[in-house]
């Protein structure tokens, strides 16, 4: 999971995406880059670095990163983590084209080496699947882009060879912005337009709505599975679905991964958030449980928890204070540093637990670390009972498209029932979400669960070298090992 952004005809474009990537943070946090042109001297301008956003960019740095028109990427990875080689946006100077890529190519590994073969100028500088991406188009191009219409037939060839998800933002050493989307449309991406300070049209492309809402875009629109967009320096825009589309959007977006302001799927995040939490009240109800306090686990599980609480009339409270200097422990890069951060960051109001009947609610629940920990941490603060409530139905299979949680050994509800779970937990109840709850929350007509179902929406076939590169990667970092689980694909 990564977050993108895209300035088109705005003056300081680099310091838009700068504040940009700022509120798409949470979408990444191993390092960022942005890319502007000056597209009358026909020069890009690059800069990336390791960690946070903040950290990485200065004045100085925008006071060289020239140009009306900017991408940025902000990188959260699923192999490679520690190395500033994989850090986006990559360029093609020769061909005059830079990329920012959210998601994952499932085949990269097969097409790299299709690649290799039939292109003896193809060269290879990384591992990342974001730069076969930008091969396949210069590939398909092979000459610089003379126009929309050039581009849209690279990107349509490329599109037709990749399997996996992806949404992707580019930049043309003419100034052009564009930016396209799979066919499944797993990963958002977003389309904002306002007036710039000379009363034209200014565009933005981002992951998420609420990154746009912040500098001040609006009109928005989502872009469309296959679709492929082009803004030219002069602010003529071309759109166009450029294979056939279906829409599987990533259901993990609404549950955890996106900001809690952005819409997405014509459902906005808080909405979907609140109507998990009224949907699954509605089950505890029908299974007679009760409590004496709800209590979320901070933060994206508060409006979930809010929702149980008012429909089960059960007081609300914040018994978990987080400490706000720990990072979010999903995202982390290992096993030992997520068990590190869950201890230092979550602290329990004893007075207000001892001897109460707990519904701690969370919006997932992946490996299981965090849950044992925060089950722990209640019980010891004198909780009478412990129940657990997941938002999110039990996540039993990998994510070949972006998330992390990538092997079944790591997932606690793989081949493990509630009792069970709760069991290996120390709470007393364990109760998850159902898919068909989720699914109604949500409001979308179809989403991708292939963690959830293990029906995932494109071929997987090739998954089992990314999987075996993965557990290799994850083995070089330190972190556990995983095993192969059988999959079987929707079509
Ligand atoms: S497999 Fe799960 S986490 Fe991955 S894209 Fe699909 S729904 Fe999202």
């Amino acid at each position: 999971m990564c977050g993108l952004i895209g300035i088109a005809r705005t003056p300081e474009a680099a310091y838009e995406a700068f504040l940009g990537l700022m509120n798409l943070q949470h979408r990444g946090q191993d390092g960022a880059g942005i890319l502007t042109v000056d597209s009358i001297k026909g020069q890009f301008s690059l800069q990336k670095g390791s960690g946070l956003v903040e950290n990485i960019f200065s004045e100085r740095t925008f006071r060289n990163l020239k140009g009306l028109s900017a991408i940025g990427h902000t990188r959260y990875a699923t192999i490679g983590r520690r190395d500033p080689n994989l850090l986006q946006p990559f360029i093609n100077d020769h061909f005059g084209i830079g990329i920012g890529h959210n998601g994952n190519i499932v085949n990269c590994y097969e097409l790299k080496e299709e690649l290799l073969k039939n292109d003896k100028n193809c060269h290879f500088a990384t591992e990342s699947d974001s730069e076969v991406i930008l091969n396949l188009i210069t590939y398909y191009l092979k000459t610089k882009p003379k126009d929309f219409s050039h581009l849209f037939s690279a990107i349509e060839k490329t599109m037709k060879d990749l399997i996996g998800s992806y949404s992707v933002v580019g930049l043309l050493k003419d100034g052009s912005l564009f930016g396209f989307r799979d066919p499944n449309g797993i990963r958002p991406m977003v389309l904002g337009k306002r007036k710039n300070n000379a009363g034209e049209i200014a565009f933005a492309i981002s992951s998420e709505s609420a990154a746009l809402n912040y500098l001040g875009y609006n009109d928005l629109e989502e872009i469309q599975p296959a679709e492929a967009i082009y803004i030219s320096a002069k602010g003529e825009m071309h759109r166009k679905i450029l294979t056939k589309q279906s829409n599987y959007p990533c259901m993990f977006e609404w549950v955890y991964f996106a900001r809690v302001e952005s819409q997405m799927g014509n459902t906005e995040v808080y909405k979907a958030r609140f109507q998990l939490g009224a949907i699954l009240a509605e089950y505890l109800k029908n299974k007679n449980i009760t409590a004496d306090v709800v209590l979320p686990v901070p933060e994206t599980s508060r409006i979930a928890a809010i929702a149980i609480a008012e429909s089960m009339n059960i007081p609300f409270r914040e018994l978990l204070i987080k400490n706000r200097y720990v990072n979010r422990t999903f995202i982390l890069d290992d096993q030992q540093s997520r068990k590190e951060a869950i201890k230092r960051k979550l602290y329990p109001v004893a007075s207000e637990i001892a001897g109460k009947r707990c519904l701690v609610v969370d919006d997932s629940i992946v490996r299981g670390n965090t849950a044992i920990q925060i089950v722990k941490l209640i019980k010891q603060a004198g909780a009478k009972e412990v129940i657990l409530v997941s938002t999110c139905p039990p996540i039993i299979s990998p994510c070949y498209y972006g998330i992390d949680f990538p092997s079944t050994n790591e997932l606690i509800a793989h081949g493990h029932n509630e009792e069970e779970i709760a069991r290996i937990m120390g709470a007393d109840k364990v109760i998850y979400q159902t898919v068909e709850g989720l699914k109604k929350a949500l409001e979308q007509n179809s989403l991708c669960t292939g963690c959830l179902t293990q029906e995932y929406p494109t071929d997987i076939v090739h998954a089992i070298t990314f999987e075996n590169k993965r557990t290799e990667d994850r083995k070089n970092n330190g972190d556990c090992m995983p095993q192969v689980n059988s999959i079987k694909n929707k079509n």
